[in-house]
Protein backbone atom coordinates (compact mmCIF):
# COMPACT_ATOMS: atom_id res chain seq x y z
CA UNK A 1 0.00 0.00 0.00
CA UNK A 2 1.67 3.30 -0.70
CA UNK A 3 0.69 4.76 2.37
CA UNK A 4 3.26 2.35 3.89
CA UNK A 5 6.15 2.67 2.06
CA UNK A 6 9.05 5.33 3.17
CA UNK A 7 10.29 7.80 1.04
CA UNK A 8 13.94 9.17 1.53
CA UNK A 9 12.98 13.05 1.69
CA UNK A 10 9.43 14.87 2.98
CA UNK A 11 9.83 18.75 2.10
CA UNK A 12 7.47 21.12 3.75
CA UNK A 13 6.55 23.91 1.58
CA UNK A 14 6.40 24.51 -2.04
CA UNK A 15 8.45 28.04 -2.67
CA UNK A 16 11.57 28.36 -4.21
CA UNK A 17 13.68 26.41 -1.60
CA UNK A 18 11.63 23.52 -1.46
CA UNK A 19 10.85 23.34 -4.74
CA UNK A 20 14.54 23.44 -5.50
CA UNK A 21 15.49 20.87 -2.74
CA UNK A 22 13.06 18.26 -4.00
CA UNK A 23 14.31 19.06 -7.83
CA UNK A 24 17.96 18.43 -6.62
CA UNK A 25 17.17 15.19 -4.17
CA UNK A 26 14.84 13.56 -6.79
CA UNK A 27 17.79 13.88 -9.45
CA UNK A 28 19.82 12.26 -7.07
CA UNK A 29 17.93 9.30 -7.04
CA UNK A 30 16.01 9.81 -3.53
CA UNK A 31 12.78 9.30 -3.39
CA UNK A 32 11.02 12.82 -2.56
CA UNK A 33 7.39 14.02 -1.41
CA UNK A 34 6.22 17.88 -1.37
CA UNK A 35 3.74 19.41 0.47
CA UNK A 36 2.14 23.00 -0.64
CA UNK A 37 -0.48 23.98 1.80
CA UNK A 38 -1.91 26.52 -0.99
CA UNK A 39 0.01 27.15 -4.12
CA UNK A 40 2.79 26.12 -5.63
CA UNK A 41 5.16 30.06 -5.06
CA UNK A 42 2.09 31.60 -3.34
CA UNK A 43 4.20 32.38 -0.45
CA UNK A 44 7.46 34.71 -0.80
CA UNK A 45 8.30 33.26 -3.92
CA UNK A 46 5.89 34.94 -6.22
CA UNK A 47 6.53 38.41 -4.57
CA UNK A 48 9.91 39.52 -5.15
CA UNK A 49 11.73 42.37 -6.74
CA UNK A 50 12.21 39.09 -9.34
CA UNK A 51 15.70 40.07 -9.39
CA UNK A 52 18.59 37.65 -9.88
CA UNK A 53 21.16 39.92 -8.43
CA UNK A 54 24.38 39.88 -6.34
CA UNK A 55 22.88 42.57 -4.50
CA UNK A 56 25.08 44.85 -4.17
CA UNK A 57 23.95 46.62 -1.03
CA UNK A 58 24.68 43.63 0.60
CA UNK A 59 28.63 44.91 -0.12
CA UNK A 60 27.86 47.51 2.73
CA UNK A 61 27.00 44.94 5.39
CA UNK A 62 30.06 42.96 4.59
CA UNK A 63 27.98 39.96 2.74
CA UNK A 64 30.93 39.12 0.88
CA UNK A 65 30.49 35.38 0.91
CA UNK A 66 26.95 35.82 0.11
CA UNK A 67 27.15 38.32 -2.95
CA UNK A 68 29.90 36.04 -4.37
CA UNK A 69 27.82 33.41 -4.57
CA UNK A 70 24.94 35.28 -5.80
CA UNK A 71 27.01 36.71 -8.49
CA UNK A 72 28.52 33.39 -9.66
CA UNK A 73 24.58 32.19 -10.16
CA UNK A 74 23.90 35.12 -12.03
CA UNK A 75 25.03 33.33 -15.30
CA UNK A 76 24.73 29.55 -14.14
CA UNK A 77 21.04 30.47 -13.88
CA UNK A 78 20.47 32.17 -17.03
CA UNK A 79 22.15 29.21 -18.50
CA UNK A 80 19.87 26.70 -17.14
CA UNK A 81 16.23 29.16 -17.54
CA UNK A 82 16.59 31.79 -20.32
CA UNK A 83 13.46 32.06 -21.39
CA UNK A 84 12.63 32.54 -17.73
CA UNK A 85 15.71 34.74 -16.48
CA UNK A 86 17.73 37.53 -18.53
CA UNK A 87 19.92 40.07 -18.55
CA UNK A 88 19.01 43.65 -17.49
CA UNK A 89 21.03 46.23 -17.39
CA UNK A 90 21.01 48.73 -14.09
CA UNK A 91 21.32 52.74 -14.21
CA UNK A 92 22.79 53.88 -10.65
CA UNK A 93 22.47 57.87 -10.94
CA UNK A 94 24.68 59.64 -8.67
CA UNK A 95 24.52 62.65 -7.32
CA UNK A 96 27.44 64.38 -5.82
CA UNK A 97 27.49 64.81 -2.18
CA UNK A 98 24.36 62.26 -2.12
CA UNK A 99 24.61 59.26 0.81
CA UNK A 100 27.25 57.03 -0.72
CA UNK A 101 30.47 58.49 -1.93
CA UNK A 102 31.54 57.79 -5.84
CA UNK A 103 34.45 56.03 -4.67
CA UNK A 104 32.35 53.34 -2.94
CA UNK A 105 29.70 52.88 -5.41
CA UNK A 106 32.85 52.41 -7.91
CA UNK A 107 34.57 50.05 -5.63
CA UNK A 108 31.56 47.54 -5.03
CA UNK A 109 30.34 47.47 -8.45
CA UNK A 110 34.76 46.59 -9.45
CA UNK A 111 33.78 43.81 -6.82
CA UNK A 112 30.82 43.44 -8.91
CA UNK A 113 32.38 42.84 -11.82
CA UNK A 114 35.44 40.72 -10.79
CA UNK A 115 34.58 38.45 -7.74
CA UNK A 116 31.09 36.25 -9.68
CA UNK A 117 33.14 34.67 -12.42
CA UNK A 118 31.69 37.34 -14.94
CA UNK A 119 31.60 35.93 -18.53
CA UNK A 120 28.78 36.83 -20.65
CA UNK A 121 27.10 40.09 -19.10
CA UNK A 122 28.35 43.44 -19.53
CA UNK A 123 30.93 45.39 -17.38
CA UNK A 124 30.02 48.40 -15.73
CA UNK A 125 30.10 51.67 -17.42
CA UNK A 126 30.12 55.27 -16.52
CA UNK A 127 27.47 57.42 -18.03
CA UNK A 128 26.76 60.89 -18.97
CA UNK A 129 22.97 61.68 -17.81
CA UNK A 130 23.29 65.09 -19.63
CA UNK A 131 23.55 62.68 -22.81
CA UNK A 132 22.43 59.56 -22.49
CA UNK A 133 18.56 58.64 -22.95
CA UNK A 134 18.40 57.44 -19.03
CA UNK A 135 18.67 60.95 -18.26
CA UNK A 136 15.56 61.68 -20.20
CA UNK A 137 12.72 60.50 -17.79
CA UNK A 138 14.65 62.06 -14.71
CA UNK A 139 14.86 65.38 -12.71
CA UNK A 140 17.98 67.33 -13.82
CA UNK A 141 19.91 65.96 -10.23
CA UNK A 142 22.14 64.11 -12.15
CA UNK A 143 25.42 64.56 -14.09
CA UNK A 144 26.36 60.80 -14.32
CA UNK A 145 25.80 57.22 -13.53
CA UNK A 146 26.96 53.93 -13.12
CA UNK A 147 25.38 51.34 -15.23
CA UNK A 148 25.66 47.54 -14.74
CA UNK A 149 24.55 43.95 -15.20
CA UNK A 150 22.40 42.00 -13.21
CA UNK A 151 19.78 39.64 -14.09
CA UNK A 152 16.17 39.51 -14.44
CA UNK A 153 13.55 36.06 -13.51
CA UNK A 154 10.12 35.51 -13.71
CA UNK A 155 10.15 34.42 -10.00
CA UNK A 156 7.15 32.29 -9.95
CA UNK A 157 7.60 30.37 -13.17
CA UNK A 158 11.04 29.18 -11.29
CA UNK A 159 9.50 27.77 -9.00
CA UNK A 160 7.22 25.79 -10.79
CA UNK A 161 10.19 24.57 -13.41
CA UNK A 162 11.73 23.19 -10.50
CA UNK A 163 8.53 21.28 -9.15
CA UNK A 164 8.16 20.24 -12.82
CA UNK A 165 11.16 18.94 -13.13
CA UNK A 166 11.27 17.29 -9.73
CA UNK A 167 7.87 15.84 -10.67
CA UNK A 168 9.87 14.79 -14.07
CA UNK A 169 12.50 12.75 -12.08
CA UNK A 170 10.00 11.18 -9.75
CA UNK A 171 9.18 13.29 -6.91
CA UNK A 172 5.13 13.33 -5.90
CA UNK A 173 4.53 16.85 -5.61
CA UNK A 174 1.04 17.90 -3.88
CA UNK A 175 -0.58 21.07 -3.67
CA UNK A 176 -3.06 22.31 -1.52
CA UNK A 177 -1.55 19.99 0.90
CA UNK A 178 -1.37 21.45 4.33
CA UNK A 179 1.28 19.12 7.00
CA UNK A 180 -0.40 19.30 10.42
CA UNK A 181 1.88 17.24 12.30
CA UNK A 182 5.20 15.25 12.27
CA UNK A 183 6.26 13.15 14.25
CA UNK A 184 9.53 10.98 15.10
CA UNK A 185 8.24 7.25 15.05
CA UNK A 186 11.02 3.92 15.17
CA UNK A 187 13.44 5.60 13.22
CA UNK A 188 11.29 7.60 11.05
CA UNK A 189 9.01 10.83 10.49
CA UNK A 190 5.13 10.11 10.68
CA UNK A 191 4.00 13.25 8.71
CA UNK A 192 0.25 13.93 8.92
CA UNK A 193 -1.13 15.54 6.44
CA UNK A 194 -4.53 17.75 5.16
CA UNK A 195 -5.88 17.97 1.16
CA UNK A 196 -7.46 21.41 2.03
CA UNK A 197 -9.77 21.01 -0.49
CA UNK A 198 -11.23 17.84 0.48
CA UNK A 199 -10.21 17.67 4.47
CA UNK A 200 -8.74 14.49 3.94
CA UNK A 201 -6.09 12.98 6.18
CA UNK A 202 -2.96 11.32 5.27
CA UNK A 203 -0.01 9.76 7.13
CA UNK A 204 3.01 9.80 5.13
CA UNK A 205 6.04 8.17 6.12
CA UNK A 206 9.70 9.22 5.56
CA UNK A 207 13.62 9.67 6.55
CA UNK A 208 14.04 12.68 6.88
CA UNK A 209 12.01 16.29 6.87
CA UNK A 210 12.76 19.42 5.40
CA UNK A 211 11.39 22.61 6.71
CA UNK A 212 11.43 24.64 3.77
CA UNK A 213 8.45 26.92 4.88
CA UNK A 214 9.85 30.39 4.14
CA UNK A 215 8.10 32.60 6.62
CA UNK A 216 6.08 29.64 8.18
CA UNK A 217 8.95 27.86 9.24
CA UNK A 218 8.89 29.05 13.13
CA UNK A 219 5.26 28.13 12.82
CA UNK A 220 5.94 24.97 11.16
CA UNK A 221 8.53 24.14 14.65
CA UNK A 222 6.06 24.93 17.37
CA UNK A 223 2.45 23.93 15.20
CA UNK A 224 3.21 20.76 13.51
CA UNK A 225 6.27 19.37 15.30
CA UNK A 226 5.41 20.65 18.77
CA UNK A 227 8.62 22.87 19.69
CA UNK A 228 8.67 25.48 22.08
CA UNK A 229 10.58 29.14 21.97
CA UNK A 230 10.78 28.67 18.72
CA UNK A 231 12.36 32.19 17.42
CA UNK A 232 14.87 31.88 14.40
CA UNK A 233 13.63 33.57 11.48
CA UNK A 234 12.48 37.95 11.52
CA UNK A 235 9.97 38.75 9.22
CA UNK A 236 9.90 41.60 7.23
CA UNK A 237 7.53 42.78 4.52
CA UNK A 238 8.35 44.49 1.22
CA UNK A 239 5.64 45.95 -1.33
CA UNK A 240 5.96 46.85 -4.41
CA UNK A 241 3.63 48.93 -6.74
CA UNK A 242 3.15 48.25 -10.62
CA UNK A 243 2.40 51.83 -12.47
CA UNK A 244 1.89 52.67 -15.74
CA UNK A 245 4.80 52.90 -18.05
CA UNK A 246 7.14 55.68 -16.81
CA UNK A 247 9.90 55.75 -19.06
CA UNK A 248 10.37 53.83 -22.14
CA UNK A 249 14.31 53.03 -22.17
CA UNK A 250 14.71 48.91 -21.26
CA UNK A 251 16.94 49.35 -18.32
CA UNK A 252 16.03 49.56 -14.73
CA UNK A 253 17.05 52.42 -12.48
CA UNK A 254 18.92 52.08 -9.16
CA UNK A 255 17.88 55.29 -6.92
CA UNK A 256 19.49 55.75 -3.60
CA UNK A 257 17.31 57.22 -1.13
CA UNK A 258 18.21 60.09 1.53
CA UNK A 259 17.06 57.39 4.19
CA UNK A 260 19.59 54.91 3.04
CA UNK A 261 17.33 52.45 1.46
CA UNK A 262 17.15 51.70 -2.20
CA UNK A 263 14.42 51.52 -4.37
CA UNK A 264 14.06 50.42 -8.03
CA UNK A 265 12.08 51.39 -10.73
CA UNK A 266 12.14 48.66 -13.29
CA UNK A 267 10.57 48.14 -16.99
CA UNK A 268 7.52 45.75 -16.32
CA UNK A 269 5.85 43.65 -19.52
CA UNK A 270 5.95 46.20 -22.03
CA UNK A 271 3.14 48.66 -20.14
CA UNK A 272 4.08 49.45 -16.76
CA UNK A 273 6.85 49.93 -14.33
CA UNK A 274 7.28 48.14 -11.09
CA UNK A 275 9.09 50.25 -8.17
CA UNK A 276 9.95 48.77 -4.66
CA UNK A 277 10.55 48.05 -2.33
CA UNK A 278 9.94 48.69 1.48
CA UNK A 279 11.29 46.75 4.51
CA UNK A 280 9.21 46.72 7.77
CA UNK A 281 9.20 44.40 10.45
CA UNK A 282 5.73 42.05 9.98
CA UNK A 283 3.74 39.74 12.83
CA UNK A 284 0.81 37.93 11.18
CA UNK A 285 -0.05 35.49 9.11
CA UNK A 286 2.18 35.71 5.67
CA UNK A 287 -0.57 34.67 3.38
CA UNK A 288 -2.23 37.92 4.69
CA UNK A 289 0.15 40.00 3.96
CA UNK A 290 -0.74 43.20 2.00
CA UNK A 291 0.46 46.89 1.05
CA UNK A 292 0.09 49.63 3.36
CA UNK A 293 -1.18 53.33 2.98
CA UNK A 294 2.15 54.24 4.45
CA UNK A 295 4.64 52.00 1.81
CA UNK A 296 2.17 52.87 -0.85
CA UNK A 297 2.98 56.65 0.02
CA UNK A 298 6.80 55.99 0.61
CA UNK A 299 7.20 54.78 -2.91
CA UNK A 300 5.36 57.19 -4.79
CA UNK A 301 7.24 59.52 -2.96
CA UNK A 302 10.70 58.04 -3.05
CA UNK A 303 10.28 57.43 -6.97
CA UNK A 304 8.73 61.15 -7.60
CA UNK A 305 11.70 62.74 -6.33
CA UNK A 306 13.38 61.52 -9.27
CA UNK A 307 10.81 61.36 -12.19
CA UNK A 308 10.11 64.43 -13.56
CA UNK A 309 6.63 62.92 -14.09
CA UNK A 310 5.53 62.40 -10.42
CA UNK A 311 4.51 59.16 -9.46
CA UNK A 312 0.82 59.27 -7.66
CA UNK A 313 -1.42 56.77 -6.65
CA UNK A 314 -3.85 57.43 -9.70
CA UNK A 315 -0.58 55.79 -11.51
CA UNK A 316 -0.85 52.60 -9.78
CA UNK A 317 -2.44 49.46 -11.64
CA UNK A 318 -1.46 46.80 -8.95
CA UNK A 319 0.04 46.28 -5.77
CA UNK A 320 2.01 43.38 -4.15
CA UNK A 321 3.40 42.38 -1.25
CA UNK A 322 5.50 39.63 0.81
CA UNK A 323 7.51 38.72 3.66
CA UNK A 324 11.33 37.94 4.04
CA UNK A 325 12.12 34.84 6.02
CA UNK A 326 15.38 36.32 7.87
CA UNK A 327 17.77 34.37 9.68
CA UNK A 328 17.66 36.32 12.58
CA UNK A 329 20.86 37.67 13.59
CA UNK A 330 19.78 39.97 15.60
CA UNK A 331 20.61 43.43 13.57
CA UNK A 332 18.64 46.35 15.00
CA UNK A 333 17.32 47.43 11.46
CA UNK A 334 14.67 45.32 9.14
CA UNK A 335 16.92 46.45 6.11
CA UNK A 336 20.11 45.95 7.98
CA UNK A 337 19.07 41.34 8.83
CA UNK A 338 21.21 38.99 7.10
CA UNK A 339 20.23 37.97 3.69
CA UNK A 340 22.41 34.93 3.59
CA UNK A 341 21.14 31.58 4.35
CA UNK A 342 21.44 29.25 7.01
CA UNK A 343 20.59 25.13 7.22
CA UNK A 344 20.58 23.59 10.45
CA UNK A 345 19.93 20.08 11.02
CA UNK A 346 18.28 18.10 14.42
CA UNK A 347 18.57 14.74 14.82
CA UNK A 348 20.42 11.32 13.21
CA UNK A 349 19.61 8.88 10.62
CA UNK A 350 18.58 6.88 14.25
CA UNK A 351 16.20 9.37 15.32
CA UNK A 352 15.03 10.59 11.69
CA UNK A 353 16.80 13.79 10.95
CA UNK A 354 15.31 17.51 10.43
CA UNK A 355 16.77 20.11 8.30
CA UNK A 356 15.41 23.59 8.34
CA UNK A 357 15.97 26.39 6.51
CA UNK A 358 16.56 29.59 7.52
CA UNK A 359 16.51 32.91 4.75
CA UNK A 360 17.65 32.56 1.18
CA UNK A 361 17.58 34.33 -2.05
CA UNK A 362 16.07 33.14 -5.09
CA UNK A 363 19.40 34.25 -6.55
CA UNK A 364 20.99 31.17 -4.42
CA UNK A 365 18.18 28.65 -4.40
CA UNK A 366 20.32 26.37 -6.43
CA UNK A 367 23.59 26.25 -3.53
CA UNK A 368 21.17 26.40 -1.17
CA UNK A 369 19.53 23.13 -2.68
CA UNK A 370 23.01 21.74 -3.10
CA UNK A 371 24.15 22.81 0.98
CA UNK A 372 21.10 21.25 1.88
CA UNK A 373 21.66 17.71 0.31
CA UNK A 374 25.11 17.80 1.52
CA UNK A 375 23.50 18.20 5.00
CA UNK A 376 21.08 15.44 3.52
CA UNK A 377 23.43 13.20 2.36
CA UNK A 378 25.64 13.22 5.85
CA UNK A 379 22.39 12.62 7.28
CA UNK A 380 20.43 9.43 5.40
CA UNK A 381 23.60 8.37 2.94
CA UNK A 382 24.97 9.98 0.04
CA UNK A 383 23.24 9.43 -3.28
CA UNK A 384 24.26 11.00 -6.65
CA UNK A 385 26.40 14.07 -6.95
CA UNK A 386 25.78 17.41 -8.03
CA UNK A 387 24.31 17.93 -10.95
CA UNK A 388 22.32 20.88 -11.78
CA UNK A 389 24.81 23.80 -12.57
CA UNK A 390 25.19 22.64 -15.52
CA UNK A 391 21.37 21.15 -16.08
CA UNK A 392 18.17 23.00 -18.20
CA UNK A 393 14.93 23.63 -16.35
CA UNK A 394 11.66 22.61 -18.62
CA UNK A 395 11.66 24.33 -21.35
CA UNK A 396 15.25 25.89 -21.42
CA UNK A 397 16.81 23.94 -23.30
CA UNK A 398 18.59 26.15 -26.16
CA UNK A 399 21.00 28.90 -25.85
CA UNK A 400 21.12 32.57 -23.75
CA UNK A 401 21.73 34.43 -27.28
CA UNK A 402 18.43 31.89 -28.67
CA UNK A 403 15.36 33.07 -27.60
CA UNK A 404 14.83 35.41 -30.83
CA UNK A 405 15.04 32.54 -32.18
CA UNK A 406 12.94 30.33 -30.76
CA UNK A 407 10.47 32.79 -31.17
CA UNK A 408 10.70 32.67 -34.95
CA UNK A 409 10.64 29.20 -34.85
CA UNK A 410 7.50 28.73 -32.91
CA UNK A 411 6.05 31.31 -35.38
CA UNK A 412 6.88 29.74 -38.27
CA UNK A 413 5.69 26.41 -36.88
CA UNK A 414 2.25 28.24 -35.72
CA UNK A 415 1.64 30.74 -38.18
CA UNK A 416 -2.00 31.66 -36.67
CA UNK A 417 -0.30 32.78 -33.53
CA UNK A 418 0.38 36.90 -33.16
CA UNK A 419 3.64 37.75 -32.61
CA UNK A 420 2.95 38.52 -29.10
CA UNK A 421 1.36 35.63 -28.32
CA UNK A 422 4.22 33.69 -29.64
CA UNK A 423 6.78 35.69 -27.51
CA UNK A 424 4.93 35.17 -24.48
CA UNK A 425 4.27 31.50 -24.84
CA UNK A 426 8.32 30.74 -25.27
CA UNK A 427 9.00 33.40 -22.22
CA UNK A 428 7.20 30.78 -20.22
CA UNK A 429 7.62 27.54 -21.77
CA UNK A 430 10.76 27.40 -23.79
CA UNK A 431 10.78 24.52 -25.53
CA UNK A 432 7.50 23.37 -24.23
CA UNK A 433 5.58 25.87 -25.99
CA UNK A 434 5.31 23.20 -28.98
CA UNK A 435 4.59 20.35 -27.05
CA UNK A 436 1.74 22.06 -25.54
CA UNK A 437 0.31 23.56 -28.55
CA UNK A 438 1.19 20.29 -30.50
CA UNK A 439 -0.91 19.69 -33.63
CA UNK A 440 -2.82 22.98 -33.45
CA UNK A 441 -3.36 24.17 -36.47
CA UNK A 442 -5.76 27.40 -35.96
CA UNK A 443 -7.08 29.80 -33.18
CA UNK A 444 -9.98 27.47 -32.83
CA UNK A 445 -8.00 24.73 -32.08
CA UNK A 446 -7.00 26.40 -28.86
CA UNK A 447 -10.25 26.06 -27.41
CA UNK A 448 -12.49 28.27 -25.32
CA UNK A 449 -10.56 31.91 -25.20
CA UNK A 450 -11.18 33.58 -21.58
CA UNK A 451 -8.96 36.88 -22.04
CA UNK A 452 -5.84 38.60 -23.08
CA UNK A 453 -4.50 35.74 -25.35
CA UNK A 454 -5.21 32.64 -22.98
CA UNK A 455 -7.32 30.08 -24.27
CA UNK A 456 -8.33 26.53 -22.88
CA UNK A 457 -5.60 24.43 -24.27
CA UNK A 458 -3.06 26.53 -22.47
CA UNK A 459 -5.06 26.41 -19.12
CA UNK A 460 -5.73 22.71 -19.63
CA UNK A 461 -1.94 22.37 -19.98
CA UNK A 462 -1.55 24.52 -16.81
CA UNK A 463 -3.72 22.26 -14.63
CA UNK A 464 -2.08 18.88 -16.17
CA UNK A 465 1.80 19.58 -16.20
CA UNK A 466 2.08 22.37 -13.89
CA UNK A 467 -0.84 22.05 -10.75
CA UNK A 468 -2.65 24.70 -11.57
CA UNK A 469 -5.97 24.85 -9.54
CA UNK A 470 -7.21 28.09 -9.59
CA UNK A 471 -7.85 31.03 -12.17
CA UNK A 472 -5.00 32.49 -9.27
CA UNK A 473 -2.81 30.71 -10.18
CA UNK A 474 -3.26 31.19 -13.83
CA UNK A 475 -3.22 34.39 -14.09
CA UNK A 476 -0.69 35.88 -11.04
CA UNK A 477 1.41 32.85 -10.72
CA UNK A 478 1.93 30.64 -14.09
CA UNK A 479 0.94 33.74 -16.46
CA UNK A 480 1.42 37.06 -15.33
CA UNK A 481 -1.46 37.78 -17.51
CA UNK A 482 -3.54 39.27 -14.25
CA UNK A 483 -2.74 42.52 -15.22
CA UNK A 484 -4.58 42.19 -18.83
CA UNK A 485 -8.00 39.92 -17.20
CA UNK A 486 -11.40 41.82 -16.04
CA UNK A 487 -13.16 40.44 -12.64
CA UNK A 488 -15.75 38.85 -15.05
CA UNK A 489 -13.06 37.48 -17.33
CA UNK A 490 -11.27 36.13 -14.28
CA UNK A 491 -14.62 34.52 -12.72
CA UNK A 492 -15.69 32.97 -15.95
CA UNK A 493 -12.31 31.08 -15.97
CA UNK A 494 -12.24 30.20 -12.42
CA UNK A 495 -16.01 28.68 -13.30
CA UNK A 496 -14.46 26.72 -16.06
CA UNK A 497 -11.51 25.83 -13.77
CA UNK A 498 -13.84 24.16 -11.01
CA UNK A 499 -15.93 22.29 -13.37
CA UNK A 500 -12.64 20.92 -15.67
CA UNK A 501 -11.34 19.97 -11.83
CA UNK A 502 -14.72 17.23 -11.42
CA UNK A 503 -14.45 16.17 -15.18
CA UNK A 504 -10.97 16.29 -16.07
CA UNK A 505 -10.65 15.66 -20.08
C1 LIG B 1 9.81 42.10 -1.16
C2 LIG B 1 10.78 41.01 -1.49
C3 LIG B 1 11.64 41.18 -2.56
C4 LIG B 1 12.56 40.17 -2.86
N1 LIG B 1 13.33 40.32 -3.97
C5 LIG B 1 14.22 39.36 -4.30
C6 LIG B 1 14.97 39.47 -5.49
O1 LIG B 1 14.81 40.41 -6.28
N2 LIG B 1 15.86 38.49 -5.77
C7 LIG B 1 16.06 37.42 -4.95
O2 LIG B 1 16.93 36.61 -5.25
N3 LIG B 1 15.31 37.24 -3.82
C8 LIG B 1 14.39 38.19 -3.50
N4 LIG B 1 13.61 38.05 -2.38
C9 LIG B 1 13.81 36.87 -1.52
C10 LIG B 1 13.06 35.65 -2.02
O3 LIG B 1 11.85 35.99 -2.63
C11 LIG B 1 12.80 34.70 -0.86
O4 LIG B 1 13.96 34.51 -0.12
C12 LIG B 1 12.31 33.34 -1.31
O5 LIG B 1 11.23 33.48 -2.21
C13 LIG B 1 11.90 32.48 -0.12
O6 LIG B 1 11.42 31.26 -0.62
P1 LIG B 1 10.95 30.11 0.34
O7 LIG B 1 10.77 28.90 -0.49
O8 LIG B 1 11.90 30.00 1.50
O9 LIG B 1 9.58 30.64 0.98
P2 LIG B 1 8.12 30.73 0.33
O10 LIG B 1 8.16 31.10 -1.09
O11 LIG B 1 7.29 31.58 1.21
O12 LIG B 1 7.60 29.22 0.39
C14 LIG B 1 7.21 28.60 1.60
C15 LIG B 1 5.96 27.80 1.31
O13 LIG B 1 5.68 26.96 2.40
C16 LIG B 1 4.27 26.75 2.43
N5 LIG B 1 3.90 26.24 3.75
C17 LIG B 1 3.99 26.89 4.93
N6 LIG B 1 3.54 26.10 5.93
C18 LIG B 1 3.15 24.93 5.38
C19 LIG B 1 2.58 23.73 5.90
N7 LIG B 1 2.30 23.55 7.19
N8 LIG B 1 2.30 22.71 5.02
C20 LIG B 1 2.55 22.86 3.69
N9 LIG B 1 3.07 23.99 3.16
C21 LIG B 1 3.38 25.01 3.98
C22 LIG B 1 3.72 28.13 2.12
O14 LIG B 1 2.39 28.09 1.63
C23 LIG B 1 4.73 28.65 1.09
O15 LIG B 1 4.28 28.52 -0.24
C24 LIG B 1 12.64 39.01 -2.07
C25 LIG B 1 11.75 38.84 -1.01
C26 LIG B 1 10.81 39.83 -0.74
C27 LIG B 1 9.81 39.63 0.36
Amino acid sequence: MAGEAVSDIFVIGGGINGCGIARDAAGRGYSVVLAEMADLASGTSSASTKLIHGGLRYLEHYEFRLVREALMEREVLWAMAPHVIWPLRFVLPYQKGGIRPAWLIRLGLFLYDHIGGRRLLPATRTLDMRRDPSGQPLKKLFTKAFEYSDGWVDDARLVVLNARDAADHGADIRVGTRVVSARRENGHWDVETEDLASGTRETVKARMLVNASGPWVDKVLVGALGQNNVHNVRLVQGSHVVVRKKFSDPRAYFFQNPDGRIIFAIPYQDDFTLIGTTDRDYDGDPHDVRISDEEIDYLCRSASEYFVEPVTRADIVWTYSGVRPLFDDGASKAQEATRDYVLKVDGNANQAPLLNVFGGKLTTYRRLAEAALDRIGEAIGEKGGKWTATSRLPGGDFGVGAFEAEVGKLARSYPFLSSSHARRLVRLYGTRAATMLGMARSVEDLGQHFGSDIYELEVRWLMREEWARHAEDVLWRRTKCGLHFTADEAEALEGYMVKARQAPS
